[in-house]
């Protein structure tokens, strides 16, 4: 079992989930293949010890168990396994997550943008 970063995530990259994590398995891509590897961060699934310890940090409500991924972000399971072909071109982030947290509004725009609704 482990945690996955869904495209929720893109584009927003608060990294409050980053500076929790206990074992440094929340990456970012680093190298220029942006179309297979967005702007967004990932979970390497052997790293992820299952704390769950990241997932209230996301203000976007991005993070998910992998069984619990919604049906419309299921393709972001593989997409953040893939990583670990790539793991040269992934790094852990070490900027400070960001200091403005979304308002709700905000997170409500990005999960429509998905079409998303919980
Ligand atoms: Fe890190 Fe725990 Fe989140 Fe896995 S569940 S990514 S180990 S904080």
């Amino acid at each position: 079992m482990a945690w996955v970063i869904t495209s929720l995530c893109r584009d927003c990259l608060d990294l409050s989930c980053t500076a929790v994590c206990p074992v440094d398995c929340i990456y970012k891509y680093t190298g220029s293949d942006t179309e297979t590897f967005p702007n967004q961060l990932y979970i390497h699934p052997e790293e992820c010890i299952d704390c769950g310890v990241c997932e209230p940090e996301c203000p976007w409500e991005a993070i998910h168990e992998d069984s619990a991924v919604p049906d419309l972000f299921h393709a972001d399971i593989a997409l953040n396994a893939s990583m670990m072909d790539h793991a040269d071109e992934f790094v852990v982030p070490r900027e400070a997550a960001k200091k403005d947290r979304p308002t709700e509004e905000q997170v409500a725009a990005n999960k429509a943008k998905w079409g998303f609704v919980d």
